[in-house]
């Protein structure tokens, strides 16, 4: 691998162009004609415009990527996360095409993106999953009334119907009675295929009062290790805002049961690269069931790099050239504990609506173990069209309340004027009591917003 493209934008194409740098691997970065001016544009090797600003036609567009790969010459491509990440299609082209694809192959990408597949998968390799629908389900309309009363009484309510295609915390509908099941259905098969092109659903339990709990792999296509768990709980609109490594409070058993588990499952998939196996927890009962796989690399995966040492983007660039794993499972360290919260231009008072604009003041902390991952530098404008993902404030200490006092120091350090921000929001999650006893779960943001109880 010597010229890597880079088909993504923002904090992780300047993280992926960092990786490459230092691999002595050059770097072509696609950019939108909103993105001309960003830092990775000022980073990378050299920039391709691919298209407008709309990411339909210019990140999202297999064929503009495709054109830039081949006219800069460029031998391997990283996807990033988002956009065409988890294309199957985009893959194979890419591989079609001659190129290196730093990615898992198209076989596991097409598998654990049907997420009712995925979970079948995870039965064979013995994964307790979330009881719930065997596969996806036919047309509303067609399932037979008996069929939809076992089922109903199987799963029991809460429920949730989840698009098969599903993701970034969208095509999850929520259902209380079995008088609103089947319409439901109906409405998720419809919504599925207008966002996903894609009409499957399926129906899971709703876990109550779950912690989202996910483990980091990575595999060469002959071995898989794992490289720790993280707690991503504090989610918004089931959209992830702080996550931390290890994941605080979780029973030896059990945290041995979740490494297995997700080793298991990649095992059963000879998988190659970096991935994450997503898991429930629920603490009364103290059990785990697998909800999805994700194929690609994670935005939160510095606080594992954090805790491990390992750098996941520069494994992933080795292992997308051939390289075997350079260590194994006896060889992987956990020290001390990390925090990641993600800050946005949005307004947390007026339902984390979007605000883009101009960074007037963009003052980043900094000091011993503060690692900051940003697109932006200070005069930078937030374009309107993409996520609205500032910078990622990472911290590593030597225990969870260290390294949430570090984070709180972090966040006070910075400033940022010219949009709105969930900063001080950010500040109030981390002292919140619930979340430093470790007793919040997936909706604590939404009751601490309502006032409800927690
Ligand atoms: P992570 O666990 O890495 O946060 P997310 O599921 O939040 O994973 O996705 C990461 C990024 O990819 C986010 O920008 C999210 O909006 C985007 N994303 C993932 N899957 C989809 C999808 N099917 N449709 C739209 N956006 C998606
Ligand atoms: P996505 O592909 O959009 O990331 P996931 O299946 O990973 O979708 O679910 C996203 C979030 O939705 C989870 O982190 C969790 O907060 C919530 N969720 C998903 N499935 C369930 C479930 N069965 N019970 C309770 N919460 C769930
Ligand atoms: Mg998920």
């Amino acid at each position: 691998m010597r010229r890597l493209l880079i088909a993504n934008r923002g904090e992780i194409a300047v993280r992926v162009i960092r990786a490459a740098r230092e691999l002595d691997v050059a770097t072509v970065l696609v950019v939108s004609e909103a993105d001309t001016g960003s830092l990775g544009a000022q980073l990378a090797d050299e920039t391709v415009v691919i298209g407008p600003a709309p990411a339909q036609s210019s990140y999202l567009s297999p064929d503009a990527v495709l054109r830039a790969a081949k006219s800069s010459g460029a031998d391997a491509v990283h996807p990033g996360y988002g956009f065409l990440s988890e294309n199957a299609d985009f893959a194979e082209r890419v591989i079609g095409e001659g190129l290196t694809w730093v990615g898992a192959a198209p076989a596991s990408i097409r598998l654990m993106g049907d997420k009712a597949q995925a979970r079948a998968a995870a039965q064979a390799a013995g994964v307790p999953t979330v009881p719930g629908s065997g596969g996806a389900l036919p047309p509303a309309g067609e399932i037979p009334a008996d069929r939809l009363a076992a089922l109903a009484a199987e799963v029991g309510f809460p429920l949730l119907v989840k698009a098969a295609a599903g993701g970034g915390g969208r095509g999850i509908r929520r259902v209380d009675t079995a008088e609103e099941l089947s319409a439901a259905i109906a409405a998720a098969q419809g919504e599925a295929l207008q966002a996903f092109g894609n009409a499957d659903v399926y129906v899971e339990r709703f876990i109550e009062r779950a912690r989202h709990v996910e483990v980091q792999v990575l595999g060469d296509g002959h071995e898989v290790v794992h490289l720790g768990d993280r707690d991503c709980t504090l989610q918004r609109r089931r959209q992830k805002l702080v996550e931390e490594a290890p994941a605080p409070g979780i029973p030896p058993h059990v945290r041995a049961l979740l490494h297995d588990s997700a080793v298991a499952l990649a095992r059963s998939t000879h998988y190659v690269g970096a991935g994450t196996v997503e898991f429930l927890y629920d603490p009364a009962r103290e059990e785990v069931s697998f909800i999805e796989m994700n194929t690609r690399l994670q935005v939160e995966h510095p606080v594992t790099e954090f805790v491990t040492g390992v750098d996941l983007v520069k494994e992933q660039l080795r292992i997308a050239d051939g390289q075997r794993l350079r260590f194994g499972q006896e060889e992987i360290c956990f020290r001390g504990h990390s925090i990641e919260v993600r800050l946005n231009a949005e307004d947390p008072a007026n339902g984390f609506f979007p605000s883009p604009g101009t960074l007037e003041h963009f003052d980043l902390p900094g000091g011993p173990g503060v690692r900051v991952d940003s697109g932006f530098r200070a005069g930078a404008t937030v374009p309107p069209f993409y996520d609205s993902l500032l910078a990622k404030v990472v911290v590593h200490a030597e225990d969870r309340p260290a390294a949430v006092a570090r984070a709180l120091g972090a966040l006070a350090e910075t400033r940022i004027d010219g949009v709105r921000t969930n900063l001080a929001f950010l500040s109030d999650l981390l002292r919140d009591e619930t979340f430093s006893r470790h007793e919040h779960h997936t909706g604590h943001v939404e009751t601490l917003l309502t006032g409800g109880p927690r």
